[in-house]
């Protein structure tokens, strides 16, 4: 409803549905986690990943409800800190997602970026041969806490205080959850705070080091890299290409002649023309928000909060083409191309995962079981299969397993929908020879990314 034509009213009542649906789902999901943990229930993975992606994808996901309030986010990693670890990184996700989620709960509400910082900063604190022990803290520049309310904050069902909750909504589960994974983990979490001058929340827990080997991260230790952005997203850049990048506040500001640059960082609001001026030929990387309009810009461009990932991409696109100013990265908002198959019992649903890719300019076919499924695809060539999980008769896995063995479908992207967010789970379609996953309910933005990995642009009109 929210992608059709809707007159004013329309719009803010179906956006109050929709983030009503969504915070109850968090609620669900939030009283789910802890009934298991009360049972018992909870397991923990083990296997080895990057914390840097981690925090990234969590910042990711924040970042539209961090820039509705004018918030900045970013982090830092301590060289110390290994690149790749071992342990639950699902769970340790969650951890990070709460506190970050909290920080941004209890902070901003200004004009972007005049909301302030919620940073996260990650430090080895200790190490064996096996083990790191390693300290996340966020920090936000929101209401605080005094003494009393610090007591209460990581009890179940007990949010800072009432009027908070009525302010700031939730259960206060999110914390006590936190809490107990923490623990399960071996770890602490804490907080300081003093009312008005915002939170620091931190845990501590020990996480393998990897069983594997992995590739160091690239080395650009050589680059002379300007940057001109915002403290936050500033010191974010910083943190992952190295402490020799240069910060500065303004255009004026005397450093950005003192030498040659292989390359500046720069925010999309720059006076960018009198900055190429002083830059002479320097390549410029433009840093925007993902709903800032860069409008008819040349430069490479990386949205915030950035991701190593990105910039690693945008050095190498720089390093290939030299000096010469390089073709935009085209608007990542355009439709997709491609015939795609949707296997799904439910209704609903199906209607949503029709519209959903239907709105995303492919076409689809829709079939309510795995059987039908197999029929389908025997007859038509599909670019991709949306494959629900649970459904009766042949379900999504087993689907799936014979679509593996058939020629025709033995490439095909077949990406699971699943109600499922337990443990081993993505593990289970990947298993059953799916090739990505994606959980319901399913937002257009997730879906539009997603889809986007496996299928080409739309052709232009
Ligand atoms: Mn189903």
């Amino acid at each position: 409803m929210l992608a059709t034509r809707l007159d004013r009213e329309q719009l803010e009542l179906a956006q109050t549905v929709h983030r009503s649906a969504a915070s109850l789902l968090d609620l669900l999901n939030d009283i789910l986690d802890f009934s298991k943990m009360n049972a018992g229930k909870l397991e923990f993975a083990n296997s080895d990943f990057r914390l840097r992606e981690v925090i990234e994808d969590v910042l990711d996901i924040l970042s539209s409800r961090a820039l509705e309030k004018g918030l900045d986010i970013g982090y830092t990693i301590h060289p110390a800190v290994p690149e790749w670890l071992s342990g639950d990184q699902g769970r340790l996700r969650q951890v990070i997602m709460n506190l970050v989620g909290n920080a941004i709960k209890f902070s901003g509400s200004a004009p972007w970026p005049n909301g302030g910082d919620v940073r996260v900063r990650v430090e080895r604190v200790g190490y064996t041969e096996t083990e790191s022990t390693i300290a996340v803290s966020v920090t936000d520049q929101g209401v605080g806490l005094d003494e009393s309310v610090r007591q209460l904050l990581f009890q179940p069902f007990t949010q800072a205080d009432s009027s908070n909750a009525r302010r700031f909504g939730g259960t206060g589960l999110g914390l006590a959850i936190s809490r107990q994974l923490v623990e399960a983990m071996s770890g602490e979490i804490g907080v300081n705070s003093e009312p008005g001058k915002g939170a620091r929340f931190w845990f501590r827990i020990q996480l393998g080091n990897p069983a594997g080997t992995h590739p160091p991260p690239p080395g650009l230790s050589s680059w002379e890299i300007l940057i001109l952005d915002t403290p936050c997203s500033a010191e974010t850049i910083r943190g992952i290409l190295g402490p020799k990048c240069v910060m500065v506040q303004s255009v004026d500001d005397p450093e950005i002649e003192s030498r040659s640059w292989d390359v500046a960082f720069v925010h999309a609001q720059a006076d960018l023309a009198e900055l190429r001026k002083r830059l002479r030929g320097t390549p410029i990387v433009l840093v925007f928000n993902k709903n800032e309009s860069i409008g008819e810009s040349t430069e490479i461009a990386v949205t915030r909060p950035v991701r190593a990932g990105r910039l690693v991409e945008a050095l190498a696109r720089i390093q290939a083409v030299g000096a010469a100013p390089a073709p935009a990265s085209p608007p990542r908002t355009g439709g997709l191309a491609g015939h795609v198959l949707i296997a799904e019992d439910n209704p609903v649903n199906q209607m949503l995962a029709v519209k959903l890719v239907t709105n995303l300019g492919l076409t689809a076919d829709v079939v309510s079981d795995g059987n039908a499924a197999l029929a389908a695809a025997r007859i038509k060539n599909y670019d991709l299969i949306l494959m629900d999980c649970q459904m009766p008769g042949l379900d999504g896995y087993e689907c799936t397993r014979v679509l593996r063995e058939k020629p025709a479908t033995i490439g095909t992207p077949i990406v699971a929908m699943t109600a499922n967010a337990m443990k081993g789970d993505r593990d289970r379609c990947l298993a059953a020879g799916m090739t990505d996953y994606i959980s319901k309910p399913v937002s257009s933005e997730r879906l539009r990314e997603l889809l986007a990995r496996y299928l080409p642009a739309a052709e232009p009109l």
